[in-house]
């Protein structure tokens, strides 16, 4: 039997950094992946979705160029090229990580795994692994849609569609949570008619009721079909998607596309591989019950990632792998902060949160306020032909402390990283108000929204009492 410090299952984001970070730790590790380093977020996630919206925002940048006074010509995309193109990005980026688990001594084994008892994991290759711990960074796959037709032919989840090498010429989405959204903006931005369906009488429910509002309100401008409160009842061929509004049951209307995108959220990857006989508790849906470092309820196993489900981004599931790995070298660790990581939308326009969101603070008793900066009032933007957005913060009001940070704009999931870094340095508005930010920048959207919340702000009209 091989014998190792430390069993890491699952190659994704999670995974993948937690058996380098063991090994670093002075470790003996072994990571087993049974499909493609990467997981999730490099192969079928966040970078060929964002290669593929960035092969789109290019196609719509140039069509609509004339406005910066440049004439493109005639413009075309191809649709095929740009999968070819996201899908070489996945392979450079997956031989880099194949590359770094073997420089820092990682033993990567390409086999499907399950846990035999606490001490040993079992390869479908038939090698047996001894491990004195154990992580479990298996991720997570589509939901599948519990209704008649959601088996037809081009009735897609997102991995299935982001390995499509046509490109549809209509679509209907089923979820207007992150995934529906991007892909929504993914083709809308090429032309090509886009409904969306959702239950909830909100696209992206978990964000702030402004920016939610605001999102509403942009995508019929960008040619998508926005359909809130609507249950969807049955798939027909053709495609024909059969919805009923909540409340109104008996009117059944349909929305039809060449392809269905069901994108109605994500389920662990925990059944059936021997979690269960070795006594790990999952909460109803199967998701991984952990503590704060990843720990699991059996000793010396522990979950990351979205296998624990606590927040499903791969830069959460990566810090996660961090703690745990740290954890089991016996390594003084500190608990992540979930109220300071940031999430994003890659919409048009972007969208990005840090923390609370106005109504979770009233909702928790705190002493809030607000205060918004357009970007109308921020040059770079508007050199941009982007001004379209806001910078929202939601701070309390006794400390100046910053419960929540919300924008929709250009460069939004890039910005966030700044208000996550002055919340984790316990900064408060004031702090931010006086940071000298350099200019024109979309940067300084963030300086001057404090400003608002603090009262200075010399590029707003002034509040009228
Ligand atoms: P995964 O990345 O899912 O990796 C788990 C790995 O475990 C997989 O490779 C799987 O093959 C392997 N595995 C499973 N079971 C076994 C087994 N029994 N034996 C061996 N191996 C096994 N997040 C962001 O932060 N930003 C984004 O922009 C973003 N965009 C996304 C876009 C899409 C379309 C999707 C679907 C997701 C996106 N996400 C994004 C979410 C992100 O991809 C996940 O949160 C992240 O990949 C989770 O990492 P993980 O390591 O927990 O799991």
């Amino acid at each position: 039997m091989l014998k190792y410090d430390a069993a890491v299952i699952g190659g994704g984001p999670g995974g993948y950094e937690c058996a380098i970070r063991l090994s670093q730790n002075g470790l003996k590790t072994a990571l087993i992946e049974k499909d493609e380093l990467g997981g999730t977020c490099l192969n079928r996630g966040c970078i060929p979705t964002k290669a593929l919206l960035h092969s789109a925002e290019i196609y719509h940048s140039a069509k609509n160029a004339s406005e910066f006074g440049i004439n493109a010509g005639e413009i075309r995309f191809n649709y095929g090229a740009m999968v070819e193109n996201s899908q070489k990005i996945s392979t450079r980026l997956r031989g880099g990580i194949a590359s770094l688990e073997k420089s820092h001594g990682v033993t990567v084994y390409k086999s499907r795994a399950s846990v035999k008892n606490r001490e040993t994991v079992l390869l479908d290759t038939g090698e047996e692994l001894q491990c004195g711990h154990l992580v479990i960074a298996t991720g997570s796959s589509p939901a599948r849609l519990p209704v008649p037709g959601a088996d037809l032919p081009n009735v897609l989840d997102s991995t299935s569609l982001l390995a499509m090498t046509e490109c549809p010429r209509d679509i209907v989405i089923i979820g207007a949570g992150v995934i529906g959204i991007e892909f929504a903006t993914l083709y809308s931005r090429l032309g090509i008619p886009v409904t969306v369906i959702e239950m909830q009488d909100r696209a992206l429910g978990t964000f702030d009721k402004d920016i939610t509002d605001f999102i509403e309100a942009e995508l019929p401008k960008k040619g998508v079909k926005l359909v809130l409160g609507a249950r969807v009842k049955s798939i027909e061929k053709g495609l024909k998607v059969n919805y009923s509004l909540t409340g109104d049951d008996a009117a059944t209307q349909c929305a039809e596309g060449e392809v269905v995108l069901v994108a109605g959220g994500r389920v662990p990857n925990s059944r059936g591989m021997g979690l269960e006989d070795i006594g790990v508790r999952m909460d109803r849906r199967g998701f991984v019950e952990t503590d704060g470092l990843g720990r699991t309820n059996v000793p010396g196993v522990y979950a990351i990632g979205d296998v624990g489900g606590k927040m499903m981004l791969a830069h959460v599931a990566s810090a996660q792998g961090i703690v745990a790995a740290d954890h089991i070298a016996g390594l003084p660790v500190k608990q992540i902060n979930l109220n300071h990581v940031p999430s994003g939308v890659y919409s048009d326009p972007e969208i990005s949160m840090v923390g609370m969101t106005e109504e979770r603070a009233r909702g928790e008793g705190r002493d809030v306020g607000t205060g918004t900066f357009s970007l109308t009032g921020n040059g770079r933007a508007l050199t941009m032909g982007a001004a379209a957005g806001f910078v929202k913060f939601v701070y309390d009001k006794t400390t100046d402390e910053i419960l929540g940070f919300h924008m929709v704009g250009p460069g939004a999931t890039e910005l966030a990283a700044e208000i996550a870094a002055v919340m984790k340095c316990e900064g408060t508005l004031r702090e931010l108000c006086d940071t000298v930010h350099p200019h024109p920048t979309l940067s300084e959207t963030l300086m001057e929204a404090a400003r608002v919340c603090c009262g200075c702000c010399v590029n707003a009209p002034k509040p009228r009492r």
